[in-house]
């Protein structure tokens, strides 16, 4: 069979998507995804798609659209949700559901996270179905979650764990990275392999509650947390993994021999990527948010507390975050408590989808490498390894947009994605499946 040749039209395509997906306010909460799926549903169907809408809640749909293929074997899931966070439209020079098309950029609410992704995951899918491919062996499947953006319980986690067999696959892209980035003089394309854990607690001092009129009666709480806030200026010491090590000796082109010296020295070249993607792979992260005391004005505090937002590599456990946590915190003083533990996990860059990705990488801008990182936030991936132990990457290619042009966009006012990106985007995933799943 002669391989599929890509559409003239893809990349228009997607964008023409993408504008109808804005127009479609999926802000969670509450979501309302269902208009939105129910028109992905209708074009994916018709395109030869087995398609099901899959909901813990009425209004809140996930999509899952599956294209057979010839023979069973591993198949492919192209991932991504619907949801988008709110937008305040006074913030906003067009309005955030508009889908404007102006001076080669989508405006609106999604455009960045993520529906540029999801059009361009949809419309590559058409134009395959559409024109007849169908994967060698495995199959390719659609997955489009509702609920990501607080917290996919109705979303990829339900999916996962209520209808297994529906989602089940061994290979997944999903969002996470993708950006080109620029660094001494050569270009990456950066993909994400894995999510931190996220480990929140409370840190709580302890004293003896008595009438604020007398401050020398009682012991007060709330003073005592103030040394504990103020040691938290101070982060854990750096620490390598397998994941931060392969990402530092591809930037650096040598494995560096230290990891503070290997953060200033990226710092240096590129303020923007040191601190976006090298310094929180180096290592768990401690964010105090919030601090409490007494519930009364008149009454010193017999305890008080500080929440922190515990950002941690893949695979590590309680028992580590604790070791990181009293080195910073000391030993005595104080106690922990553990509101929410996940343990977050990594996928090899290996395999029939690691090579396909370096290989379109290396095609649309030879002589560009493939640059794997953990990114610091969670994902969907998360579920997708979990539950099925599936080799999961994040990778939405864009080479228009800097990294410091979108970053400040996403979940910010005047979202918008170049025009270039999110046909660049399309092409991705209209030749990921084919080089993945066979013509
Ligand atoms: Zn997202």
């Amino acid at each position: 069979m002669a391989a599929t040749a890509l559409p003239d039209t893809l990349g228009a395509d997607a964008v023409a998507l993408l504008r109808d997906l804005i127009r479609i306010n999926t802000v969670n909460p509450p979501g309302n995804e269902r208009a939105a799926q129910e028109m992905l549903r209708d074009l994916l169907s018709e395109a030869g798609f087995e398609c099901d809408l899959l909901c813990m809640e009425p209004d809140r749909p996930n999509l899952v659209a599956r294209l057979r293929g010839r023979e069973p074997g591993p198949s492919l899931a192209l991932i991504c949700h619907v949801d988008t966070v709110p937008a305040e439209p006074s913030e906003w020079t067009h309005d955030p559901w508009s889908g404007d098309l102006e001076g080669d950029y989508v405006w609106g609410r999604g455009a960045l996270d993520m529906k540029d992704q999801v059009a361009s995951e949809a419309t590559a899918c058409l134009a395959l179905a559409r024109s007849g491919w169908r994967p060698a062996r495995g199959d390719l499947l659609f997955v489009c979650t509702a609920d990501e953006e607080t917290g996919a319980h109705k979303g990829a986690q339900y999916l996962c764990s209520e209808h297994p067999d529906k989602v089940r696959c061994e290979m997944v892209v999903n969002e996470g990275a993708g950006v080109a980035i620029d660094y001494d003089g050569k270009r990456f394309f950066t993909v994400a392999v894995g999510e931190k854990g996220v480990f929140r607690f409370h840190a709580r001092t302890h004293g003896i509650a008595g009438h604020a009129s007398l401050p020398a009666v009682g012991d007060n709480a709330l003073l005592k947390i103030a040394p504990l806030l103020e040691r938290l200026r101070e982060q854990p010491e750096p620490e390598a993994t397998p994941d931060t090590l392969a990402f530092l000796e591809t930037l650096l082109g040598e494995a560096p021999s230290d990891l503070r010296g290997a953060l200033a020295e990226i710092r240096d070249k590129n303020q923007l990527l040191g601190d976006l993607l090298a310094s929180p792979m180096l290592g768990v992260t401690l964010t105090p948010t919030m601090a409490s005391g007494s519930g009364k004005i008149n009454v010193v505090p017999s305890m008080a507390q500080v929440a922190v937002d515990c950002r941690v590599p893949p695979e590590l456990g309680e028992d580590d975050v604790r070791k990181r946590i009293r080195a910073v915190l000391g030993d005595n003083g104080y106690d922990i408590e553990f509101i929410e533990t996940v343990v977050g996990n990594r996928s090899d860059f290996g395999g029939p989808l690691a090579e396909a990705i370096a290989e379109w990488v290396d095609e649309v801008e030879p002589g560009a490498q493939v640059l794997p990182l953990v990114m610091p936030g969670f994902s969907d991936s998360h579920w997708f390894r979990k539950a099925f132990g599936a080799t999961v990457f994040g990778f939405c290619p864009q080479n228009a947009m800097t990294l410091d042009e979108a970053v400040p966009l996403v979940h910010g006012a005047d979202e918008r994605v170049a025009t270039a990106d999110v046909a660049l985007m399309a092409n991705c995933f209209f030749e990921l499946p084919r080089r993945v799943l066979g013509e």
